[in-house]
């Protein structure tokens, strides 16, 4: 049944959010005055298209929490696929040992071997290698990358010196972080359902990843076991509860967005009475396929969805991640340019290109204290080799940075604030103040300071006195990595041998 449902589901939301764009259309831009007149009026209704009051926000995740009840009811019954990820088992804090990790999905592909020493040590060493992987094998066969993985590891393991080599008859054991949209059978088995990011190998789509790895694995003669599939929001979740118990979400807000979370068993339709012991699920949401009418949408996301290469997909991912922002930037720049004369005569060559503009470079413009904004003049001049600029004009394209992370940061917010909602923790029960905390991860969160801040503000905005009181955001540092290896140990083959 799944597949006919979930094209209609995807349809649909394209279909929601081409209309909700096309409604930002305004083409009766006010004449204005004086040479920056028409400038600052592409500003100003830029601003107001963007713009997400807090009644705006609390739909937008009224809309989400609602798609997380379809997507729990039946498979392909939201475009929040809210994927079972079998992991029923968060570590508890005690776990001890070594555990190896795999992070691919993410800028680079990574192997790690992480200590873990218990509540009183924590991660006691993490040694990691992160290796590009050659852009022929992301298009090419399943084979040749799954070989290279395991290749990669191999030699990893292989230059360990002997204290890391296991006893006797004790396997190593590995999770894997494969961050791209898997519908899993169980903790360790999964069948991807689509590649995302730049890969496109059409042979493994369908095919059980850990399957293929562990063949890969074989080839090299190496003997490890795979003890957990996950992807980077699943073990941000899981670095986070390994050092405080109260966490019950993981956000990546990085190159791309997602988020998991913990949610009662019995609130999962689709588990089909298959109820796991400790009656929780963690949730892969895949949050970044959420849309809504509600969503701030303006002409110039409708055109980066539409040149993109998955249009009508990924719609609050587009707004929101790293991977976007800068190129928002650019667009509304780059019309600036061509309409407004913004630059002056002509338009700057370089602003034809997609992407050149990247979230760092916009980061750095708008942390820019400098009274003479140095930093946005240079900038403009080496990205996008635009002279010359007049500080009327820095300030200008720093409104729009903060604008655009702004808006970004606040629908982060009501998506984190979804989450609280859904599980009953967004308001304060009975007197009874239960702590909770959301994990976050990605270089879009821990580098891009005024994102943060007004994403940690805006969930307190949402929250209100009491709530706020109680929620905490922590970031948790390389859930992608430590998480899996986390992941590992508390889903080892030899605790059961331990507990008896
Ligand atoms: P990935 O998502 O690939 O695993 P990260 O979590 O490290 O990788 O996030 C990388 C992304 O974070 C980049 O694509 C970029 O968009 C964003 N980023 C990195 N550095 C900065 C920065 N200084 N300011 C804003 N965004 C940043
Ligand atoms: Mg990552």
């Amino acid at each position: 049944m799944g597949k006919v449902a979930v094209g209609a589901a995807v349809v649909c939301a394209a279909a929601v959010c081409a209309a909700a764009a096309a409604a930002a259309v305004v083409h009766h831009r006010k004449k204005s005055s004086g040479k920056w007149g028409p400038v600052e009026a592409m500003v100003k209704e830029f601003e107001e298209q963007c713009s997400s009051p807090i009644g705006k926000l609390r739909k937008i995740a009224d809309a989400m929490e609602v798609e997380m009840h379809a997507g729990l009811a039946s498979e392909g019954g939201s475009k929040l696929k809210m994927l079972i990820s079998y992991v029923d088992n968060l570590p508890s804090g005690d776990e001890k040992g070594f555990f190896y990790a795999l992070d691919l999905g993410g800028t680079n592909f990574r192997v790690l071997r992480v200590q873990l020493g218990g509540k009183e040590k924590g991660v006691v060493s993490l040694h990691s290698e992160e290796v590009s992987i050659p852009p022929h094998l992301m298009t090419g066969s399943s084979h040749e990358l799954f070989d290279f993985i395991a290749t990669s590891l191999a030699k990893f393991i292989s230059s360990e010196p002997e204290e890391f080599h296991p006893p006797p008859g004790k396997q190593r054991e590995l999770g894997f972080t494969f961050s791209f949209p898997v519908r899993q059978t169980s903790i360790a088995s999964g069948t991807l359902i689509k590649w995302t990011k730049g890969f496109r190998i059409e042979d493994v789509v369908g095919e059980d990843v850990v399957g293929e790895l562990t063949k890969a694995m074989k080839k090299t003669g190496l003997d490890m076991r795979v003890a957990a599939l996950i992807n980077d929001a699943v073990g941000t979740l899981a670095r986070g509860r390994f050092s405080n118990q109260d966490v019950i979400a993981g956000v990546i807000l990085g190159t791309g967005t997602n988020a998991a979370y913990v949610e009662r068993a019995n609130a999962i339709p689709k588990l089909q009475g298959s109820l796991p012991k400790s009656g929780d699920m963690v949730i892969n949401m895949e949050w970044g396929n959420f849309c809504s009418s509600y969503l701030p949408l303006t002409e110039y996301d409708r055109a980066l969805d539409a040149e993109s290469l998955n249009p009508g997909e990924q719609i609050f991912e587009k707004m929101i991640s790293g991977m976007y922002l800068g190129d928002i930037v650019r667009r509304v720049l780059f019309r600036m340019a061509e309409e407004a004369d913004f630059f002056g005569d002509t338009v700057p060559r370089k602003l034809r290109i997609p992407f050149i503009l990247r979230t760092p470079d916009i980061s750095a413009m708008h942390h820019d204290t400098s009274s003479d904004l140095k930093v946005v003049g240079n900038k403009l001049k080496d990205v996008l080799e635009i002279d010359n600029t007049s500080l009327k004009m820095r300030k200008i394209v720093v409104k729009l940075c903060d604008i655009i992370a702004i808006r970004a940061a606040r629908v982060a917010a009501a998506g984190n604030f979804s989450i609280l909602k859904k599980i009953g923790r967004d308001t304060v029960n009975a007197g009874k103040k239960q702590k909770t905390v959301i994990s976050l991860d990605g270089g879009l969160f821990e580098h891009y300071n005024k994102f943060r801040t007004c994403l940690e503000s805006t969930i307190k905005e949402l929250l209100g006195d009491d709530g706020a009181e109680t929620i905490g955001i922590e970031h948790s540092n390389d859930g992608s990595g430590i998480g899996a290896a986390l992941l590992a140990a508390s889903h080892s083959q030899y605790l059961a041998m331990e507990d008896s």
